[in-house]
Order: structure tokens, then sequence, then C-alpha cells
């Protein structure tokens, strides 16, 4: 069976993905978009409810940058959409004196016009008593900055690029066979062909599996677990706009308010073991759990004894440095990769659908960090 040919065939349909494919149909090119299991879907690491968007990345202002403008694009989209999925809770960075991170963003986010505070410890106490301070003297808060419904979000961008007239096949891709360099088609497990003249693969974890050649030693895949605890009944302290989301750069763990009723959500920011994202179990960790409970009762007091109500395993796949991967594949010339989120590359999803249509169909200057080059094969986070 054949999938009608395109310019631009996109391999994923995550959050990368969906936001390529909408560009490059923007553009006026026509475009294939496939994904085995699905936009969104579980296993992939855009699949979650939720997805922080804060503008503050230490001292490095291109990601500041590129959030602050991926946040007007997925305002945009969800306007048009008609479907609100970025919820204003605000974002507070808790930190030290000692820990440049903290501070350090200020700089950046006054440089790109971002609104935020710098908080004393007596503010911040006065003004989030949810929280235990010991050993917090400064905070950061950009009251503009939130959550985006994730799994929600993905599906709004791929929905309009469908309307739009992407074409949208679920089915996996065999990797391509590496003879050449040039692709002419690729072939499905479920026995398609899926031709095109340009082919983007934005396969998130996967893409280890697909190029392990390039890739197998320069993206890894880490277990990442998350908990849902929940508050005491009527409690309205630990909801959107009371608590806002809240990252601690020191601790290594990050949390966000009780959205939808599901309760408080917090995760370790911490690489965790290396995952295979098709098969790993998901089942979290006793020792997590136990470290969890463990930074609930110094952090947030009145909930260390809350019940957990979910829990979910999902996986970063990261480069060496924690920069994205976006760049042609060496080897192949009408293949382009676009991975390496690293933990945080959801809210810059319109951000790399941009690059990424502005690398291909214009040629545009390639930024040196993105680039396939700069992948080592040994972790040094420089990223958070
Ligand atoms: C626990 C956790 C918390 C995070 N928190 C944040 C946060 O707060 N803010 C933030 O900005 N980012 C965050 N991130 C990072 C962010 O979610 C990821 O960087 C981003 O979702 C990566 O998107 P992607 O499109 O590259 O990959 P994915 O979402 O994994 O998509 C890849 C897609 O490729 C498909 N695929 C794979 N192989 C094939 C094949 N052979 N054929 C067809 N399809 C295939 C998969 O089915 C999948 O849908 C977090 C990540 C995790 C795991």
């Amino acid at each position: 069976m054949k999938v009608s040919r395109s310019e631009f065939v996109v391999v994923g349909a995550g959050v990368f993905g969906v936001w390529i494919a909408h560009f490059l149909r923007q553009r006026g090119h026509s475009v294939t978009l496939v994904d085995a299991f699905g936009a969104g879907n579980t296993r992939s690491s855009s699949g979650d409810e939720s997805r922080v968007i804060r503008m503050g990345y230490g001292g490095d202002t291109l990601y500041t940058r590129w959030a602050a403008r991926s946040l007007r694009m997925w305002q945009e989209l969800f306007h048009d959409a008609g479907q609100p999925l970025f919820i204003k809770t605000g974002v507070l960075w808790l930190g030290t004196e000692a820990d440049a991170y903290t501070p350090q963003q200020t700089g950046s986010l006054s440089a790109e016009k971002i609104a935020h505070e710098m908080l004393s410890a007596g503010e911040l106490a006065s003004r989030f008593p949810q929280f235990g301070l010991d050993g917090i003297s400064v905070g950061v808060f950009e009251p503009d900055s939130g959550v985006l419904l994730a799994r929600r979000s993905v599906t709004a961008v791929l929905d309009d690029a469908v309307r739009s007239g992407v074409q949208y096949v679920i089915d996996a891709i065999d990797a391509p066979e590496r003879e050449g360099v040039h692709l002419d088609h690729l072939q499905t497990r479920a026995g398609k062909e899926i031709g095109g003249e340009v082919f983007i693969f934005s396969c998130g974890a996967w893409l280890p599996q697909i190029f392990p050649n390039l890739l197998g030693k320069r993206i890894f895949p880490t277990r990442q677990e998350v908990f849902f605890f929940g508050p005491p009944p009527g409690a309205q302290q630990f909801k959107s706009p009371t608590m806002p989301v809240w990252l601690h750069h020191e601790d290594e763990v990050y949390g966000l308010p009780d959205i939808e009723n599901r309760g408080i959500k917090i995760a370790s920011d911490r690489h965790g073991e290396r995952f295979d994202p098709e098969i790993g179990d998901r089942v979290v960790s006793a020792q997590g759990l136990r470290e969890m409970r463990e930074y609930l009762q110094r952090r947030l007091p009145v909930l260390k004894d809350a019940p957990l109500l979910e829990s979910r395993v999902g996986q970063y796949e990261n480069t060496s440095s924690g920069d994205f991967l976006l760049d042609r594949h060496p080897e192949i010339e009408n293949v382009w990769l676009a991975g390496g989120g690293s933990g945080h590359g959801f809210k810059h999803g319109p951000m790399v659908g941009q690059y990424m249509a502005g690398r291909i169909l214009d040629g545009t200057e390639p930024e040196p960090r993105f680039s396939i080059e700069r992948k080592l094969q040994v972790q040094q986070r420089s990223v958070y």
C-alpha cells in the first residue's frame, strides 16, 4: 500500500515533529507526518499531561529568547484553535546567593524584557507560605510564565496541521538503509512505502535506534519519574494562582501546582538510568518515591504524608550538553535530524519548527550549539 508522495516527510509526531510539519505546511509545501503510536502518545516525551514553560535559563539568553518567542506562538495557536491550553501559574525560582544560576537569570530576563521580580527570603515567606524555605535566600518570580497542557497541546498543533493539509499516518517506519547519500522513501512496518524529497527525523528517544552509528552514543535516553500527591480536602493553597510552578536548581527538583484537581506534580530533574522508550518499565521505584517524600517534608511540609495519587515514568533524550540537535544528517544529504530535547524541549516546540523550516527552506544561518559536531559522546550537562 502506498501513501501519496510529499515534498517533506516528518517522522515522529511529538512536539518537535508537529511544529515542524506545521511550519512546512504553512509555507505551502506538501507534508506527510508519521508516528508509530500517534501524536502525544504515552511513550513519547511529549505525551505527559503538563509541561512547564519558563523563561529563566540561568544566564543563557538563547533559550530565554526562544522560550519567550515560543510562548507567543503557542498562545496564537491556542487562540486560533479556541483551546486555552496555557495556564499562567507564574514560575518561581528558589535559590541561594551561593548558586549563581538563579540570580544570573535576572540579567537575561531583563535583556529580553521579560517581566520578573527578585524576591528576598522575607518576601518569599510572606508571598508563598506553602514552601519550607530552609536554606533559600533568594527568589525570582516570572509572573507571565506557566504550564502547557502538553498532550492536548500536541494534538491541537496536529489538528491544525491536518486541517491545513498535512497527511498524517500512524505507523512505525523502519530505520533507513544506509546505502548512498540520498533517501528516496521509507518503509513502514505495516508494509507502506512513504516517499518524499526531504525527510526529517524527530523521533525523540528513538533517534539512537534509528541512526545507531551516528546517534547511538550521542543521545542519552534516561528514565525520569514523576509523582502526583493529593492535597488535603478543601485546600486552596496548592492551586494556581495561589501556588506557582516552582524550580530549585540546587535541589534539582521542580513542581507544578494542583492543576485540574490531579494533585501537586513533582519530579527530580536529575538524570535517571538509561531507558528504552519502547519497552522500558514504567513503574516508579520505591527509592524515587522515598526521595520525593523527603523533599515534601522539607519544602512542602503540609504535604509530607499526602497520598500518592498517580505516578509516571517518562524519558529525557539528552544530548551531551543539553543543547538541542537540529541539523542536517552529515552523510544523507536530504535527511535532517530534530531532537535532543534534554528535559527542557517541550516549551520550545514552536521555535524548533520555525528554525527547522528556516534552515531547510531558506538556508538560514545555523546556530552552532544545535549542530551534530557539538554533540559529544560523553555527558557534560551545561543547560538546565
Ligand atoms: C518527565 C519529563 C518532564 C519534562 N518537563 C519539561 C518541562 O517542564 N518543560 C519543557 O519544556 N520540557 C520538558 N520536558 C522535555 C520535553 O517533554 C521533551 O524535550 C519533548 O517533549 C521532546 O519532544 P520530541 O518531539 O523530540 O520527542 P517525543 O515527544 O518523544 O516524540 C517522538 C515521536 O517519535 C515517534 N517515533 C519514534 N520512532 C518512530 C518510528 N520508527 N516511526 C514512527 N514514529 C516514531 C514516537 O512515537 C514519538 O511520538 C520533560 C520531559 C520529561 C520526560
